[in-house]
């Protein structure tokens, strides 16, 4: 099938075959290497129509890479990718939407919109995709202000398997637009997005530094600032593992007050400044874009990962607590609180569905090369007591090859909506190579 004149009497997109050069450079993505038989790079939708055409005709499971930055990035070996990397465009319009291309990473988005004074809620990460986090959620800085990326969606752009160019919004294809707020990439390729940008010329936020001591401790203090704390902030726990420097571990509470009025700002943290277990903090007002920060890649080793919704209970911030302070070898934890605006979104309203929940929790622990037994078990050990009080999945934060998350990430009565969204849209099933809702 891979013979080069049939694929490009196919299409005029860009083919990158095993052997190109540029196609080591795209056939990987975050969550591992891959082999696809080909990759395609469309540059108009027309050719991404051609891209699914080559698909069905030669029977190849598609995925499609945005950013290429996630869990749930699938390396799809043996099929064929579609490399969107073309669609990367910010255009702020004027009735004062922002269409955005699915390439577009979240750190170009808010450079972009920076001289505007307009922020897209979005995850926290400068390089991973719009693509991604626009069809499966986005949780990030201004989570408890405004909500995910998808509540502020407008309008999804959309090649369909069948090779249609439609718009999906509340008014046009409303389920669909209801699926693609939620579902991921099961439903078509998105090409751009519409989203309603909120006006935040600058926020005040920052880090604060909390120690290990006792982080039941200081983690139930903070649960309980948080449940009196205004909408307008956000706040995620996260700890990072020693530096190959020698620098120690870390643990903080990264800080978001979304409105730029230092005072109310400061005002609004300072309860967080008094929790036990403080060190220091480095708080300012500052350009939002400044907190969507580049990640460091993790380590190229076996990893053991964990996270779900929960109740911030006592006994789930004990065991978090523990999973995260008492596990020895180098790992990266977080606890993401929820609530606000967030949680007003009705679970009916997208394909997001779980709305209620207090916190996001997240671990990977790393083993590294001569990592003993004993402490890749403690690794899976540690995380159990955590996993047993999770309630549901976020499925940008799981492994897109595991389909038994699927049950996890969807509540019974989604997932059937779903399903009926995937039979009218791609009822052979092209797109497969996702969280595959069959
Ligand atoms: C370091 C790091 C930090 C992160 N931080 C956050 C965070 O703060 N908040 C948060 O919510 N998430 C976060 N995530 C998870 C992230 O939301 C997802 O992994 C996201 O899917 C990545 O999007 P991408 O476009 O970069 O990846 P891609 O691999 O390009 O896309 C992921 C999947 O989305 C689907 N998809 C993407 N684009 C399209 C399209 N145009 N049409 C159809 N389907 C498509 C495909 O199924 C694809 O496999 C983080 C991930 C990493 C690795």
């Amino acid at each position: 099938m891979t013979e080069l004149t049939a694929l490009r009497r196919a299409t005029d997109a860009e083919i990158l075959l095993p052997g190109d050069a540029g196609y080591e450079e795209v056939r990987s993505v975050y969550a591992g290497a891959g082999d696809p038989a080909v990759i395609v790079r469309p540059s108009t939708p027309e050719q991404v129509a051609e891209a699914l055409g080559l698909a069905r005709e030669h029977g190849l499971p598609v995925s499609v890479r945005s950013g290429g930055h996630g869990a749930n990035s699938f390396p799809n070996p043996g099929g064929l990718v579609i490399d969107m990397a073309a669609f990367d465009t910010v255009e702020v319009r004027g009735d004062g939407t922002v269409r955005v291309g699915t390439a577009a990473t979240w750190g170009e988005v808010a450079d972009a919109l920076a001289p505007h004074g307009l922020v897209i809620t979005s995850g926290d990460t400068r390089e991973v995709g719009v693509g991604g986090i626009a069809l499966g959620g986005g949780v990030g800085w201004l989570v408890r202000s405004v909500g995910l990326t998808v509540d502020v969606l407008e309008a999804v752009e959309l090649v369909t398997v069948d090779g249609r160019c439609i718009t999906a919004s509340a008014a046009s294809e409303p389920e669909l637009f209801w699926a693609l707020r939620g579902g991921g990439g099961n439903f078509g390729v998105a090409t751009h997005f519409t989203f309603r940008p909120a006006s935040l010329p600058a926020v005040v936020g920052g880090r604060i530094e909390v120690g290990f001591d006792d982080l039941a401790a200081t983690l139930r203090a903070w649960r309980d600032a948080m449940r009196l704390a205004p909408d307008e902030l956000s706040v995620t726990f996260l700890a990072l593992p020693a530096l190959p420097s020698g620098a120690p571990r870390t643990a903080q509470l990264l800080v978001c007050y979304a409105g730029d009025d230092e005072e109310a700002g400061r005002a609004a943290i300072a309860p967080l400044l008094e929790l036990p277990g403080v060190t220091g903090s480095q708080i300012a007002r500052r350009p939002y874009g400044e907190l969507v920060a580049s990640a460091a890649a993790p380590p190229p080793v076996p990893v053991v990962g964990g996270e779900g919704f929960a109740d911030f209970d006592d006994e789930v911030v004990d065991a978090f607590a523990s999973a995260v302070a008492d596990y020895a070898g180098p790992a990266v934890a977080s606890a993401r609180y929820l609530g606000g605006a967030f949680s007003r979104i009705d679970p009916e309203a997208t394909a997001f569905a779980i709305r209620e929940a207090e916190v996001l929790l997240f671990r990977v622990a790393f083993l590294p090369p001569g990592t003993p037994p004993e402490l890749a078990e403690a690794a899976e050990e540690s995380w159990r007591p955590v996993r047993a009080r999770t309630t549901g999945s976020y499925g940008n934060f799981v492994e897109a090859s595991d389909p038994a998350h699927l049950a996890r990430i969807y509540p019974p009565a989604t997932l059937e909506r779903l399903r009926a969204v995937k039979r009218a849209f791609d009822p052979e099933n092209l797109l497969a190579r996702n969280h595959n809702i069959v």
